[in-house]
């Protein structure tokens, strides 16, 4: 029998939604915030930011979107004074 090296990020189809999340966190990871502050608001998708991928993986991570949009503009305003 073959053996065959499992993706780390594979959940089976019995797996607790705690590993499918821990899954989803792997495959996917939130873009950077795009120039909020020149009313460029798209992302490297090409999508509104926070695009569903970005959101997702926020989800899949347990983060709160509110916060992460708020420390994107707060990083994003700070290096505009600096
Ligand atoms: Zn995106």
């Amino acid at each position: 029998m073959p053996t065959r090296t499992q993706p780390a990020a594979t959940a089976a189809p019995t797996a607790t939604p705690t590993q499918r999340l821990d899954a989803i966190a792997t495959l996917i990871h939130s873009c950077s915030a795009p120039d909020i502050d020149a009313s460029y608001d798209l992302c490297a998708h090409g999508q509104p930011w926070p695009c569903p991928t970005t959101r997702a993986a926020w989800i899949a991570r347990g983060l709160d979107s509110d916060q992460q949009i708020r420390t994107a503009i707060e990083a994003h305003s700070q290096r505009q004074t600096t």
